[in-house]
């Protein structure tokens, strides 16, 4: 008999202990009583993987941001304040003489560019980074490089007015 209610309490929670512990066994049991093959063993569960490490604040340095690469992927076209200091494009250059550029439009040779257009030259060229009244600007065909804006060469295409 039971002296107090706390051990009244025990006892009863023991039992049910008991009893959800053998109840899984009697269960495997007479399935192996009712089966000819014999009860399968108990699922283990797999085992888990070890963690991952954690990485030491105190001891890993911290992640380096990746080096500059050595050579932009585009050059960025070149603004009003750059192009005062780059140097001229020379029109010895196989880009300049590829593209029949001239530091005088009136010098370009018409009878093989005949896609000349009168009146045109760098500083009313499409390309041109300066502004129409500048005596030099940069060209995206010659990047790093001025043109004269008097100049011409066979890419020069009419500004497109915004
Ligand atoms: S593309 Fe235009 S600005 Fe550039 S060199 Fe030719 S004519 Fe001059």
């Amino acid at each position: 008999m039971f002296t107090t209610t706390e051990e009244f309490t025990m006892q009863k929670a023991s039992t049910r202990r008991n009893f959800i512990q053998i109840f899984p066994l009697a269960g495997l049991a007479m399935i192996a009583a009712c089966s000819d093959k014999p009860a399968p063993a108990p699922v283990e569960p797999a085992p888990m993987p070890p963690p991952a490490p954690i990485a030491d604040p105190v001891t890993t340095p911290p992640m380096e941001a990746p080096p500059p690469a050595s050579e932009p992927a585009m050059t960025a076209p070149a603004t009003s304040s750059q192009s005062g200091s780059m140097p001229m494009a020379d029109p010895a250059s196989s880009q300049a003489q590829m593209l029949g550029y001239v530091e005088n439009a009136a010098n370009a040779d018409k009878v093989k560019y005949k896609n000349f257009v009168a009146g045109s030259h760098c500083a009313n060229c499409g390309l041109y980074q300066g502004k129409a009244t500048d005596k030099i600007g940069g060209c995206p065909l010659f990047p790093g490089k001025n043109v004269s804006g008097e100049g011409w060469c066979s890419a020069w295409v009419k500004v497109v007015p915004v």
